[in-house]
Formats: structure tokens, C-alpha cells, sequence
């Protein structure tokens, strides 16, 4: 294809409806035709990125390989689309306002009072084609994040209402995702809320092409005609987005409502050969008949929000299914784990991972959970702050450094087995300002981790900390046992620690959970869960 066509999902009736899975599944369903599609995410908030917001109230940021700092959608793109995003792929109202506010300090505006419209809407509009005018994609795919309606989300809108009038309707077009919702009193899907969301699109000059209903029941043809008639959408551009039991079914369930013929027929362009969705099939059969079953103790700070750990959840999906397993797991509050209670919490699992985190609170726990588990020699993965205490943990314990400690906990440590390193002491802007994004790890061989990656010595791994293992300490750490099986090989910073007389023990400094795919499960979720496995049949 020539040049890049436009998709917009936009949202309507309420929030998380799903616009994120639905924006993947299309993409699924293109690149699945031989056609390469990137996804891209507009958020309406002033911060410039997620990096800031609390993961209680926006779930887990996600880290690409060039260390932006982006929303959780981006990490449904990777998963189904098994592609990298960057800092192209997620752009907020902040970022908007910032790129125009120092272009306007620049002078590049002279002369010109700095307006919404046109001057918001063309850097909202520069974003949109960064992407296409790469050269890389057949298809954009922009989701715009909040519902159509918001105050923050109109000079998002208007924008999409621009490019489409810009490029015309071969060449961009609209998805709105809508609510039916089932009124059990009256035993019937509701149609009202999406005409009155449609007719908010209009008011804002947007004509639908597609309208995709999540809903809880199927949609009649009766529901569907009215829907098309009310809406001026054809009868078979209403697609049904019933409630699926996994989001990894919703490619199939688009397919079946052939949303990826409509967009291709609408947007003219023919397709290459039938979606090949074989591989996908195989993930869907094993996800779905699994032969083991294992549980796995999650312990972290932010347990009543699981969109906060949402790649480690979705990591354990494609490990488990890989392995043909089901894997159950028990989310723990690392505030409730103490000596008294460590035994009770932990002691039936088959595995523990220490989640990443930030802050003091429950970090005693999760030392505490690690002491457990080195102990009783069960399967541990700790990951980022998860690493870092088992390393603390190691050093109270087995070196008999009683306040060992990181000095994200205890500024004032006689042993910081953990601590900032000295350029990021004198860093004070807290937003994109940890060590972020890819970089390179060595392994050493003859390793576990050596193994776990299919004897390979040189990985590429995602990073979001500000503190690092302490090289004074490394020494001591690894004749006691626990070795550094990886570092970094330009500044020697210790990215994987493993255990030597433990049947599986290793933390990682980066963030494995980011690069799990459906295509391509994290080897270390993979060995981990078959680790959890093996425990289970010794133990049994
Ligand atoms: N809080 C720790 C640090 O900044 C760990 C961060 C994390 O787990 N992502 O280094």
C-alpha cells in the first residue's frame, strides 16, 4: 500500500468499555492479513505521561523500549500485535500543550494569538501522522482515550473530524465503541444510550462508520436495524462485542462479526488473503485446556487494583499457556505479611513473585515473604523493588548486616546494599527522570538465567527504577551465594541475581512482565511457571 490509512476508535456511553482491546483486535485482525499496523493512544490529562499518576487510580505504566512512560493500552498493543511502541504510540493533552507552549516560547508563532483551534488541533494532528508518515504502517489505528462528550477529549475530536474531512473516507474513518445495556426488569437491550451518543458525535461533525456494541446479551437483527437506522450506520456495520471470557477472544469474536472486512471495504482496500489466525488458535486451544494447575503468590503494594500489575498477570497468561497450565494467582498484600502471618499467607503456593514498587509501605513484607521462600526453597521471582529485597533480604539475613536495607527505605543505612546512583542523586524533576527503556544485559554463561533464555548471553530488557544494586557489596553478596548471573556492560550495574542452592530464585532488575507476548512468552515467566509446577509434584 502506498500511504498509510487513518482508523479512529472513539468511546461513547461510559468509560472502559474496552476501546484499548477492541483497538488491538482490529490490529490483530489487519496484521493477521499481511498488513503492518501500529496502535496509538491519545489521553486526555494534562500530565505529559502516565509516569506520575498513581497506579491505584490508572493501573500499571508501561514502559517501551525508548522509555516513555505511557498507558496500559499500549501493553494490550504489544501482546496482540507482538511490535514495539514508542513514545509516538501514547500522547496526552499535556504533551499537546507542552509541544505548543515552547514552540510559542520559541517565537515560532509570532505575530499569532496561540489558539485551541488551530494550533492544539495541528499538533494533535502532527501526532496523528508522525506515525503514518514513517512510511512503516498500512494502517493507524488511534484510539482516543475518555468517552466523546468530556470536556478534555473535544480538541482530540475535532481533530479526528479534520484529518477524516482532510484525507476523505477511503482514507480514514471512525469505530465508535458504545454500551447496549440490558435492562433485566424489562428483559431488553437498550438502544437509547448509543443514539444519544451518536447524536453527540454528530454535533461534534462526526459520522460514524462503524459502530461496535459491547453487551452483555447478543444483538438481535431487530436491535441491530434499529441501531443502523437511528445511528446512519449500515446494518452491517453494527458489530456485537459481547462479553468474552478472556480478551485474547475478542480477535475471534471481531472476525466472526467481520469488522476487519468492513474496515477494509470501507477504507478500499483489498485484502492480501484471509486473516491467519493459526497461531493464535493454537495460544486460544492451550490457554483453554490446560492439563496443570499451579498457584502463584503475587505479593505487592497495589493488590486491590490488578490493572496495576496488569503485564505480570498477562505474562503469567502466555506462560501458562505455554506450559499448558492454569495458573491461579493469589494476590497478596505485602502489609499483611509478618513473621506471625508468613507461613499461613505463603505456605501452600507453589511460587512467589515480588512485584515491582515504589514507596516504603510493605517493603518489610516483602523482605519478610522473601526470607520465606529462600528458606523453604520455594520457586521466587522478584522483579525491580521485588529484586532489590531479596537482595536486602540476603544481606540481613545470610551476611548478618542487620540494617541492610535500600535507602529508598532507610536514607541512613551503615549498609545500603541498594541505593541511587550518583546521577540520579542530583536529579530533582521527578516525571521521566528514572533509568528507563531498553537496555543491554549480559549473562554469564553456565548460568540459570543463562539457560532460562535459551543459552543466549546478551538480552535487551525494559527498565523503570531509580535505585541499583550496590557494586560494593557484590563480593560479599557472591561468595555467600547470591551471584550476579547479569549485568549491564557499559556501567557494571547488576541486572539479574540468582541463588545457588535453591531450586529456583532469581530477580531481575527490569521489567520482564513488559516484553510477554502472545507470540512470545518471557522465558523467565515461562521457566518460572514450569519451576511452580515442578514444586507442586515434588511437594505433592
Ligand atoms: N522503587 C524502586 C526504584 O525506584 C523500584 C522500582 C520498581 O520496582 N519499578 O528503584
Amino acid at each position: 500500500m502506498s500511504s498509510a490509512k487513518y482508523i479512529f476508535v472513539t468511546g461513547g456511553v461510559t468509560s472502559s468499555l474496552g476501546k484499548g482491546i477492541i483497538s488491538a483486535s482490529l490490529g490483530k485482525l489487519l496484521q493477521a492479513r499481511g498488513f503492518s499496523v501500529t496502535i496509538q493512544k491519545f489521553d486526555p490529562y494534562i500530565n505529559i505521561d502516565p509516569g506520575t499518576l498513581n497506579p491505584y487510580e490508572h493501573g500499571e505504566c508501561y514502559v517501551t523500549d525508548d522509555g516513555a512512560e505511557t498507558d496500559l493500552d499500549l501493553g494490550h498493543y504489544e501482546r496482540f500485535l507482538n511490535e514495539a511502541t514508542s513514545q509516538a504510540n501514547n500522547i496526552t493533552t499535556g504533551r499537546i500543550y507542552n509541544n505548543v507552549i515552547t514552540k510559542e516560547r520559541k517565537g515560532e508563532y509570532l505575530g499569532k494569538t496561540v489558539q485551541v483551534v488551530p494550533h492544539i488541533t495541528d499538533e494533535i494532528k502532527r501526532n496523528i501522522f508522525l506515525l503514518g508518515d514513517s512510511g512503516k504502517y498500512d494502517f493507524i489505528i488511534t484510539e482516543i482515550g475518555g468517552s466523546v462528550g468530556d470536556i478534555e477529549s473535544l480538541p482530540f475530536v475535532e481533530a479526528v473530524r479534520q484529518v477524516r474531512w482532510d484525507l476523505g473516507s477511503n482514507n480514514a474513518l471512525v469505530i465508535h465503541l458504545t454500551l447496549i445495556p440490558y435492562l433485566s426488569a424489562a428483559k431488553e437491550l437498550k438502544t437509547k444510550p448509543t443514539q444519544h451518543s451518536v447524536k453527540e458525535l454528530l454535533s461534534y461533525g462526526i459520522q460514524p462508520d462503524i459502530l461496535v456494541c459491547r453487551t452483555e446479551h447478543p444483538l438481535s437483527i431487530e436491535i441491530r436495524k434499529k441501531l443502523a437506522l437511528f445511528c446512519n450506520v449500515n446494518l452491517n456495520s453494527v458489530i456485537e462485542a459481547i462479553d468474552a471470557d478472556t480478551i485474547y477472544d475478542v480477535p475471534m469474536l471481531m472476525r466472526k462479526e467481520k469488522l476487519d472486512e468492513r474496515v477494509l471495504a470501507k477504507l478500499k482496500v483489498t485484502a492480501k488473503h484471509e486473516p491467519d489466525l493459526e497461531q493464535w488458535k493454537v495460544f486460544l486451544g492451550k490457554l483453554k485446556n490446560p492439563i496443570n494447575e499451579v498457584t502463584i503468590g503475587l505479593v505487592g503494594k497495589y493488590v486491590s487494583l490488578p490493572d496495576a500489575y496488569k503485564s505480570i498477570a498477562e505474562a503469567f497468561i502466555h506462560a501458562g499457556a505455554q506450559n499448558d497450565c492454569k495458573v491461579n494467582l493469589k494476590w497478596i498484600s505485602s502489609e499483611d505479611i509478618h513473621k506471625d502471618t508468613v507461613e499461613n499467607i505463603l505456605g501452600g503456593l507453589n511460587a512467589v513473585l515480588v512485584a515491582p514498587g515504589f514507596g516504603e509501605r510493605g517493603l518489610e513484607g516483602k523482605i519478610e515473604a522473601i526470607k520465606y521462600v529462600r528458606e523453604n526453597k520455594i520457586p521466587f521471582l522478584g522483579i525491580c523493588l521485588g529484586m532489590q529485597c531479596a537482595v536486602v533480604e540476603f544481606a540481613r539475613h545470610v551476611l548478618h548486616l542487620s540494617d541492610a536495607s535500600t535507602t529508598e527505605l532507610n536514607p541512613k543505612t551503615k549498609h545500603p546494599v541498594i541505593d541511587m546512583m550518583e546521577e540520579q542523586k542530583k536529579i530533582t524533576n521527578k516525571g521521566g527522570t528514572m533509568r528507563l527503556g531498553s537496555y543491554t544485559c549480559k549473562i554469564k554463561k553456565g548460568t540459570k538465567a543463562f539457560h532460562i533464555y535459551g543459552d543466549t548471553t546478551t538480552i535487551q530488557e525494559r527498565h523503570r527504577h531509580r535505585y541499583e544494586f550496590n557494586n560494593k557489596y557484590l563480593d560479599q553478596i557472591e561468595e555467600a551465594g547470591l551471584r550476579a548471573a547479569g549485568t549491564n556492560p557499559e556501567t557494571g550495574l547488576v541486572e539479574i541475581v540468582e541463588l545457588k542452592d535453591h531450586p529456583w530464585f532469581v530477580g531481575v532488575q527490569y521489567h520482564p512482565e513488559l516484553k510477554s507476548t502472545v507470540q512470545n512468552p518471557h522465558p523467565l515467566f515461562v521457566k518460572f511457571v514450569e519451576a511452580a509446577m515442578n514444586n507442586k509434584k515434588s511437594s505433592s
